[in-house]
């Protein structure tokens, strides 16, 4: 069995079976890899989710080149908008398919560390999103217990 099969690979027909697979392996490694990188934007290429650092209101922009942040707020009617961070997490800890868009303080020209006005649980930028086996982002008394000190009042 192996034999033959290895004598099918040395024959012409096989090498060119051969390269069939693995140009159908590298085609799909290839398809995988773009829909990996274009599985977070939702509408399109240049299109991002922002939030207003007025009103703490999202919105979706589409960021022109050349354009600076913050970028215009419809809801303030101001350059006010500055990338919002998606939360996909809920306050006991699971997923939600839905996220909450979050403000950073360090991007709303605020002190100390984010937590998501829905969960209460910590937010940074490039937030990670809920994977099997991760561990939830910790709540202000788990955040603070950690640091050895108390939340800020
Ligand atoms: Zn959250």
């Amino acid at each position: 069995m192996i034999e033959q099969l290895r004598r099918f690979l040395g024959s012409r027909l096989g090498r060119a079976v051969a390269i069939c697979f693995t140009l159908l392996a590298l085609g799909w490694a290839a398809a995988t890899t773009v829909s990996y990188f274009h599985s977070d934007t939702p509408s399109s290429a240049f299109s991002r989710m922002f939030i207003c650092t007025e009103t703490q209101k999202p919105f979706s922009h589409k960021l022109e080149v050349g354009e600076t942040v913050p970028v215009y707020s419809p809801y303030s009617g101001k350059n006010t908008g500055v990338p919002a961070e998606a939360c996909y997490w809920t306050a006991d800890g699971g997923a939600k398919s839905e996220p909450t868009w979050v403000l950073l303080n360090e991007l709303a020209g605020k002190e100390g560390p984010t937590f998501c006005p829905d969960c209460g649980r910590l937010v940074v930028g490039h937030n990670p999103a809920p994977r099997p086996g991760a561990k939830p982002p910790p709540t202000p008394s788990e955040y603070f217990a950690a640091l050895g000190s108390n939340p800020p009042r």
